[in-house]
């Protein structure tokens, strides 16, 4: 029997075995297809990711094919900007740059190469899904071919149309989104060209960030891509049939404004209907959701997958310390409360832009487009990763500073933090203390320029402790921090702590 069985090895489910794989516990994956997806529906990810890609030892391999990004753009319906959410010149907290772009059968690509290192992890390709039973201790998998499995835990890794999400019959939460659109995708041998637009700040470079045209007479995104690929997507009409705005002849007609006199080929259109969807159950016994499987967002701040590696992320290490007999399973329970707000908060965002760049009457887009430059006018832009939100419940010291915030990835010397002290969970104070399962590191021993000091201090906290996907599990005197965790992960909830 398997420790945990992945469904599906897309993006997510590769990176779930990645982190489960260097967790030491042994991992199937199923995967109905021999070969990723070969074009990229993901074409951006933000800093949170780069940092989890060094959590799971594999950024070695995809930060050469990133190309990193400065934001995004929203164009009203006289071609003026209307909302800027830029990142040149902001603080870099994980030492990343804040956004990227990247091919995402490249990723899938390397993902899948990277867990050849584990022999813990067994990949099985072309085998689907068929269905499953739920024993104690143990989930059987009926796979095609007449197979079977076992393992304690699953994970379904399978997308959109989750075949295990069916099989348990858990129902999706309709964020009452849906637009049709239609996806371009094209290699461009130079610069491509936004005719008539005006209010571009001067820090903006429309060649490396993604432009949202919120023109009522065709919504359209346009996005570098890495090398010479280039994204469009074009919101559908009333009317329009999905066939015909796939034909040859309509997209020329679509990217004609954008690539006038620039050589380039298509190289696909397919129609997507967006939407935000959320499944009303992320556990059903030893089975988790994750990913698609979970939740779908309309891609307007490129998040969608983001969000599945989050999950994976979230879920890896309480796995890990379930099955190495740490933790009791209820910790898994700690799941679906943690990341479903996170997921809701961020998929509402999409929505809620998805409402505004979807407007078709011009009237109330002229009225949006006045009232966005009315709120921009000397507030400090944001950025699409300011959206997300801290965790607010599950394993944190709630109420304490900074809890569920993303900790910072400042330079240790000429090395990333989480390179030098490594994963798991860690505890950042003045001086030594003895805590067990905990990384203490002493800050006044680190070459980081004081920036963690800094963070305490702003916080008017002695120490913080990590959690293993680098979210804050608290702040505080170190020993009460230690206590606190050994608590939480032993099952003790947060009113019997406080009482
Ligand atoms: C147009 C578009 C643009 C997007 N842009 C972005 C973006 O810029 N940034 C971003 O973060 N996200 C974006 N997304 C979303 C992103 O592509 C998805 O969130 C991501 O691919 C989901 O990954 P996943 O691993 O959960 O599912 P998938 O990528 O769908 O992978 C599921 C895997 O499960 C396998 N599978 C399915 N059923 C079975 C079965 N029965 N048995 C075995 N295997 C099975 C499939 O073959 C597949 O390999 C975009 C999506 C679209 C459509």
């Amino acid at each position: 029997m398997f420790d945990v069985a992945i469904i599906g090895c897309g993006p997510v489910g590769a990176f779930a075995a990645n982190l489960l794989g260097k967790a030491g516990v042994s991992v199937l994956v199923i995967e109905q297809e021999a070969h990723p997806y070969p074009l990229p529906r993901a074409v951006h990810l933000d800093h949170e990711m780069m940092r989890l890609f060094q959590s799971a030892g594999v950024i070695d391999r995809v930060a050469p094919d990133m190309r990193d990004t400065e934001g995004h753009l929203h164009v009203g319906a006289d071609h003026g900007v209307i909302r800027y959410m830029g990142t040149v010149g902001r603080a870099r907290p994980f030492s990343w740059s804040n956004d990227y772009f990247f091919y995402q059968p490249e990723l899938e690509d390397h993902l899948r190469d990277a867990l050849a290192d584990y022999s813990n992890v067994t990949v099985q390709l072309g085998v689907a899904f068929e269905g499953l039973e739920q024993g104690e201790g143990a989930v059987t998998l009926r796979l095609s071919g007449g197979r079977s499995e076992q393992a304690r835990y699953v994970i379904a890794c399978d997308g959109a149309r989750s075949a295990v999400r069916k099989a348990l019959d858990i129902r999706l939460d309709d964020l009452d989104f849906e637009e049709p659109w239609l996806v371009v995708d094209a290699e461009v041998d130079g610069p491509v060209r936004f005719p008539d637009l005006w209010g571009v700040p001067e820090a903006a470079n429309l060649q490396t960030l993604s432009v949202m045209m919120c023109d009522p007479k065709r919504p359209a995104t346009i996005v570098p891509g890495r090398g010479n690929h280039r994204r469009w997507e074009f919101m559908l009409l009333p009317g329009e049939d999905d066939r015909a705005m796939m034909e040859p002849q309509s997209v020329a007609a679509l990217v004609e404004p954008y690539l006038s006199g620039v050589p380039h080929r298509v190289v696909r259109a397919a129609t997507y209907r967006f939407h935000g969807l959320i499944a009303e159950r992320w556990r059903q016994g030893g089975v988790f959701l994750a990913g698609d499987a979970a939740h779908q967002t309309p891609p307007f701040f490129g998040q969608g997958m983001c969000h599945g590696l989050r999950d994976a992320a979230n879920l890896a290490w309480k796995l890990e310390l379930v099955l190495k007999g740490q933790a009791p399973d209820a910790l898994l329970d700690s799941y679906q409360p943690e990341r479903d707000p996170h997921v809701r908060a961020v998929i509402s965002a999409a929505v809620g832009a998805g409402r505004y760049i979807c407007m078709l009457d011009p009237e109330a887009a002229a009225e949006r487009d006045a009232k966005m430059r009315e709120a921009a006018k000397g507030a400090q832009h944001g950025t699409a990763a300011d959206l997300i939100p801290a965790i607010a419940t599950g394993i944190v010291a709630t109420g304490t500073a900074g809890a569920g915030e993303r900790f910072i990835q400042p330079r240790v010397g000429d090395r990333l933090l989480d390179d030098v002290t490594g994963g798991g969970w860690r505890l950042f104070t003045h001086g030594v203390i003895e805590a067990d399962d905990v990384t203490v590191i002493d800050i006044t021993t680190l070459d980081d320029q004081g920036a963690i000091a800094a963070w305490l201090a702003d916080r008017k906290a002695d120490a913080v402790l990590i959690r293993p996907d680098h979210y804050v599990f608290g702040t505080g005197k170190a020993s009460d921090l230690v206590a606190c965790r050994a608590a939480l992960i032993a099952g003790v909830t947060h009113q019997e702590i406080a009482a």
